[in-house]
This record gives C-alpha cells, sequence and structure tokens, in this order.
C-alpha cells in the first residue's frame, strides 16, 4: 500500500517536535501502541520483552516497567520518523505467523489460529473492507434492475445492511416504523441507558471511531454515531420512517414478496420484493407483564423502552419492577433525585465490575487512535479479545464437578467467588443483602451484568429491595408476597422484552403456512440464526440463537449475517435465480447442532430461569458458538444448502 502524500506530510508533522510527540505517545494504552511498533517495524524483540507483564487483554490488566515504555516510545518515533522520511508505504496486514504471535503477546494467552482470519477482517488494514461481499462476474444492470430487496428495521442491523446492498448496487428499499435510525438505541432512553459492550468494538468494523468520549457510551453518544453511519451513507431515497411491515405474503407463482406496511396515519400499502431481510431485532417488543390489580394503579407507569420523560421524579416514591440489565442501570440512575426507591427482584443476576465502565476516553488516548497509524486497528483487536470468547471454556458444564448447583467447573467457580467477593465489599459488609442479592445458580447463567453502582446504590438510605414475586397493584402501590404494600407514585417496569417472539407482531406467510405455525408460540429456529425452510428469499439478521450470551457483540454478529445475507443475494441475482429456499436437512442438522452444544453450557443450567429459554427449556435466542466459529459458518454461502429456483427472475 503506498503512502499518500497527505499521509506522508501528517507523519512530517507528528515527528517534527520528538519530545511532544514522546509526551502524547506517554498517554497512549502500552499494548496497541506496542502492536504498533512491531507491526511498522517487523521488530519482535518488545513484543517479547514486554510479554511477561500482559495478564490480559484489558488495559488494566497490564503493567509494563516504565523503563520498557520508555523504550518502546523512542523506538516508536525512530521508526515513524523513518516512514515520514522515507516515505515509503505503511507496512500491509501482518503475515499469518507473525500476527499469531503479536495476538499472543498482546492478550497474554495463545489466541486459537482459527482466530486469524477473522481478525485480519476485523482490523481490515488495507481499509477496504475484507468482509464486502463482490461480484465474481460483471452484472448487467438491466438484470440488478429485476431485484428489489426490502429491509425492515433501521437500526444496527438494517443499516449495515442497506449500506452493503447500495455498495453493491441492489435496489432495496428500507422500511423503519419510528421516525428516526438507531433501532432500540433510539427507543431505549431509560436513565442511565448505556452499552456494556466496549465501543471501539461494539462499532462497525468497516466505520471505526475514534471520537467515542467513552469504553461503554451511554444511549446519546451511540444514537449520534448510528445518526452519522446513517447521514454519511446518504441512504435518504431509500429509507421510509414511520412506516411498519404488518406482513409479508410470498407468492410462489412470480417468486415475490407482497409486503403489507402502514403508514403513520393508519393507511396501508403493498410493496412488492424478491428478498426480504429482516432487521427487526431482538429486543424490540417491551414485555409488560399481567400482575393482578394493574390498571387499577392512579399514577404514572411505563415500561423501561417506553420511559415517559414527562413524568419528574423528583421526590416521587417509584417502584422499580425488574433488576435485568436495564433496571440495574436504572436504579443507580435515579436513587439520588427519588424520594424513594423500592426495587422488585424476583431473581438475583450475576454482575461484574469494570473500572473502566465510567472512565473517559482523554484526549490523548483519542488522538493516538486519531493520529498514529494503525492504532485505532490494534486498539480494536485488544477490546475484541477482551470480551469475546475468552469465559466461554469456564461455562461448560464439567459432569464430574461436585458442586453442580452452584457452579459448572474449577474457573466458573472462581467466578462466582470474584463476583461474591465484589458484592460484598460493595455492600459494605450487610450479609443479609448479600444473601438477596447472590444468585443461587452459577455465573452467566443469566446475562452477565456490569455493575455501575447497582450494589452501592441498594445500600442507600433511600432504596429498598424486596425480594421476591409481585402479589399485585393496587391504585396506590405495590403489594410484595408478603402482603406489605410499598407505596409508589410511579411504578417503572424494568421486565425485559418478548425475545422468543422474533419478528412478532409481524405476519409472515411462506410456502407453507405462517412462520408462527413452524415456530409455535415461543420456539423460534433458523439455519446459521438466518433463514427458515419454506420462507424462500427471506433472511433474519439477529434472528434465532444469535444472540452473544459470553460476550462478543451484536454489532459484530449482525455483520456476520449481512454478509452471509449478502453472499445469498449474491448467488441469487449472478444465477439471475428466481428463489432459494433453505433445505431442511441443513436446517435441521445446524439446529441439532446448537441444542447438542447448548445442552453442556451454562443456559441450561436446572436451577436458571432466562430470558434465553422458551418454555420446554430450549435455549432460542443465544449462540452456543465462539465467535470466530460463528464467523467461519457464515463466511462462504453452500448453494447446495438450499433450493434454488433457477427460473429466470422476471421484472
Ligand atoms: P431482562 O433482562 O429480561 O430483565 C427483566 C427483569 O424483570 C428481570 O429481573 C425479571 O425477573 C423481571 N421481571 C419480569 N417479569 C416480571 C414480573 N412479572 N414480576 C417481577 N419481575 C419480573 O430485561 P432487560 O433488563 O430489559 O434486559 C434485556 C436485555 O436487553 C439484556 O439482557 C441485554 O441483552 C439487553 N440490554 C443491554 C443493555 C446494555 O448493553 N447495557 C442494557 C439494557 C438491556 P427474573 O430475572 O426473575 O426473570
Amino acid at each position: 500500500m503506498m503512502t499518500s502524500h497527505s499521509d506522508v506530510a501528517a507523519l512530517k508533522d507528528l515527528v517534527a517536535e520528538p519530545h511532544l510527540l514522546d509526551a502524547r505517545l506517554a498517554q497512549l494504552d502500552t499494548v496497541p501502541l506496542l502492536l504498533v511498533y512491531t507491526h511498522l517495524s517487523g521488530d519482535e524483540s518488545l513484543l517479547e520483552r514486554c510479554r511477561p507483564y500482559i495478564k490480559g487483554a484489558w488495559s488494566f490488566e497490564v503493567d509494563v516497567p516504565a523503563d520498557l515504555q520508555a523504550e518502546l516510545r523512542r523506538k516508536m518515533i525512530a521508526v515513524l520518523t523513518d516512514y515520514a522520511e522515507t516515505g515509503r508505504a505503511l507496512p500491509p496486514a501482518p503475515e499469518l505467523e507473525q500476527l499469531q504471535r503479536m495476538c499472543d503477546a498482546a492478550v497474554g494467552q495463545v489466541v486459537p489460529a482459527e482466530y486469524m482470519p477473522m481478525v485480519l477482517e476485523e482490523l481490515n488494514f488495507d481499509g477496504t473492507d475484507a468482509k464486502t461481499v463482490r461480484w465474481r462476474k460483471p452484472i448487467a444492470n438491466e438484470t440488478l434492475a429485476k431485484y428489489n430487496v426490502l429491509v425492515i428495521g433501521l437500526g444496527y442491523s438494517g443499516l449495515a445492511m442497506a449500506i452493503k446492498l447500495k455498495e453493491a448496487g441492489i435496489p432495496f428499499t428500507v422500511v423503519e416504523k419510528n421516525d428516526d435510525v438507531g433501532g432500540t438505541w433510539y427507543e431505549n432512553t431509560y436513565p442511565g441507558v448505556a452499552v456494556d459492550t466496549p465501543n471501539h468494538f461494539y462499532s462497525y468494523s468497516f466505520r471505526t471511531e475514534s471520537n467515542w468520549d467513552h469504553y461503554f457510551a451511554q444511549g446519546p453518544e451511540i444514537i449520534k454515531y448510528i445518526r452519522s453511519v446513517y447521514h454519511e451513507a446518504e441512504l435518504g431515497e431509500h429509507v421510509r420512517f414511520e412506516e411498519e411491515v404488518v406482513s409479508a405474503i410470498w407468492d410462489r407463482h412470480i417468486a415475490q414478496w407482497y409486503v403489507r406496511i402502514r403508514r403513520k396515519d393508519g393507511s396501508e400499502y403493498v410493496h412488492c420484493a424478491n428478498v426480504v431481510v429482516s432487521g427487526s431485532g431482538l429486543l424490540n417488543r417491551p414485555s409488560i407483564p399481567d400482575i393482578d390489580g394493574m390498571q387499577d394503579f392512579k399514577g404514572p407507569m411505563f415500561h423501561s423502552a417506553r420511559w415517559d420523560h414527562s413524568v419528574d421524579l423528583a421526590g416521587k416514591r417509584v417502584v422499580q419492577i425488574g433488576t435485568g440489565a436495564s433496571g440495574m442501570q436504572i436504579a443507580p440512575s435515579i436513587a439520588p433525585k427519588v424520594g424513594h426507591l423500592t426495587v422488585f427482584q424476583r431473581s438475583p443476576h450475576w454482575a461484574r465490575k469494570n473500572p473502566l465502565l465510567f472512565a473517559e476516553v482523554t484526549d490523548g488516548v483519542k488522538w493516538g487512535l486519531a493520529n498514529i497509524p494503525y492504532y485505532t486497528k490494534w486498539y480494536r483487536f485488544q477490546l475484541l479479545y477482551a470480551t469475546s470468547d475468552g469465559v466461554l471454556p469456564s461455562l461448560r458444564k464439567d459432569p464430574n464437578w461436585p458442586e453442580p448447583e452452584t457452579s459448572l467447573n474449577a474457573a466458573n467457580k472462581a467466578i462466582r467467588e470474584q463476583l461474591i467477593e465484589h458484592m460484598r465489599s460493595e455492600l459494605g459488609g450487610d450479609e443479609e443483602l448479600l444473601a438477596k442479592v447472590t444468585p443461587t445458580f452459577p455465573p452467566y447463567g443469566k446475562r452477565m451484568l456490569r455493575d455501575g453502582n447497582w450494589f452501592r446504590t441498594l445500600t442507600r438510605d433511600n432504596v429498598e429491595l424486596v425480594t421476591g414475586p409481585v402479589a399485585r397493584i393496587t391504585a396506590t402501590g405495590v403489594v410484595d408476597k408478603d402482603g406489605i404494600k410499598h407505596p409508589a407514585d410511579v411504578i417503572v417496569l424494568a421486565t425485559g422484552f418478548k425475545a422468543q417472539a422474533p419478528l412478532s407482531p409481524i405476519e409472515i406467510i411462506g410456502t407453507k403456512g405462517s412462520i408462527r405455525d413452524h415456530w409455535g408460540e415461543d420456539n423460534p429456529r433458523a439455519y446459521l440464526g438466518v433463514t427458515v425452510p419454506h420462507f424462500p428469499n427471506f433472511f433474519i439478521l439477529y434472528g434465532p440463537n444469535t444472540n452473544g450470551g459470553h460476550g462478543g457483540s451484536a454489532v459484530f454478529n449482525s455483520e456476520c449475517q449481512v454478509r452471509y445475507t449478502m453472499l445469498a443475494i449474491r448467488e441469487l441475482i449472478e444465477r439471475e435465480a428466481a428463489s432459494m429456499d433453505v433445505r431442511e436437512e441443513p436446517f435441521e442438522a445446524y439446529n441439532r447442532l446448537v441444542d447438542a452444544e447448548h445442552a453442556q453450557l451454562v443456559w441450561t443450567h436446572p436451577g436458571v430461569k432466562n430470558w434465553y429459554r422458551n418454555k420446554d427449556g430450549r435455549v432460542v435466542t443465544n449462540s452456543p458458538w465462539r465467535l470466530c466459529h460463528y464467523r467461519n459458518l457464515t463466511a462462504t454461502f453452500n448453494p447446495a444448502d438450499y433450493d434454488i429456483e433457477t427460473a429466470k427472475v422476471t421484472a
């Protein structure tokens, strides 16, 4: 790769004042800097010398001595100066063997070799986006014009899909029920809403951002990012806001979906599309509990995803029902201002501390991300690995483990003990409260939450934790299982989503009836989480068994599904075929593998009740796979898995 004149000029500016540069490099994280130096220089000696001080992938697990850091900075300045003076090109991605050595040293453990293709794609060194699907033969405009794709929803997944369709020149339309882009991040505006995957990884690999203010951004910052990606992509003419897909019916005679769409004013129209891609999300429809007496409550009552900002909570008596990811963010945010907060905890969740949770990204680090060649890429690798598959082996059941009720294996028990220690210290030694908030099931049985001052909030004078179910709601409060009434001016329902009925309430009718007939009330299944037999030319993003339970990023998973869908659409168009329908055999075989894998993992532990499982106990939302495995499964498209109707499509 050649270095452009502007790049050379930027490098010259960078090294013009070595003392200033040294001071700036001193503000950066050691490991990404070390990786940049190794990459630019080809010299691995410092990597080796720093290796013993790197215990894990998070920056707080690294303790490289100051003299070694100073040497790294000196050498870094020398190598940058050399690039500036010679104008030589920045190196391409490291060769696989070097990449492996760099990755291993950088995270303090051996990274499976299987990861390397995925790392190269994620880091995208040549800037061409290796995940972009390219035509294998010239496609005439008249051929492209015969196809059109309808994308449902413009959240993270739908937006990525729209961008890739536009890049490929495939005609498409996006229908979004809200008046703006963002999906779940647009809808969830509750106090404290924030992501719990670090943003430098929880963002598109094809559109990284060097300017995040936080490692774990709050809702508005994420929306700002999504909006800027949307505007840069210039999708305007393709998008219909405030329109909602009501149903999609497949017409086998013309190989088209008839998609019924409802406008904001209630009027409806039908849109025809060869292909429908759902980006309607998993955590989309609030789950409103059916509690005795709910309708009698006189004050405001709203769900976390439908926060009523017109209600001033200052000084009010608030009852919060639910202590999942949303509830754990809401309570610490509202407790300081409300008069009294009663939290109903039906069952406890595990929560981990992360020192970076509320930390701001310093101007120094932002500068490095924006200015040091490749720093942003290696930084992404660090965070990707920190949050991905490392924990998965500890979520596997050991059949000989002597304490199977509370943990799964020795590593899982160690996590359990660390978590309890953390809770004990946060609760100031209140053993009674500790007993109430300690789950009986193994760590990760429900989603592992991040402790953003949740436990400390429970120790506040104006906060009370009530355990057990809600007995009933009255006009003025909430009654617990012991018959004690907790007065309420406002009730917040942090009660989760209808995750087991994806695509709901859209009616999807394929060649053999409705998707509800195939899935029943709560048993969604799909091949690779994306396609379902008898629903030709229909693709689901963030579909069944694709939610990450042990780590990773929903954006990563959705990019995998977008690529797979694009590969499928390419196959369709290059063949000028009318339809493709996944065959029963690969679909069943894949789902057998998913179920067999889950049987070994924590989410099927008998002591766990979570939103991942349906009423029969089958895990329907979560992926059992390591990230790299799911990436490998979705990185190619096997036409043999599909019945492809090769009759040429007609316009
Ligand atoms: P959730 O995890 O499903 O939690 C719902 C809570 O409501 C649970 O504590 C549940 O109790 C309780 N509940 C439900 N019905 C109840 C009833 N009838 N009576 C009493 N309690 C009841 O929902 P969520 O907190 O909205 O989170 C859902 C998912 O959204 C998360 O797992 C995560 O994937 C995503 N999310 C992510 C973030 C983030 O990135 N930081 C933030 C928010 C949400 P049980 O535990 O006993 O079922």
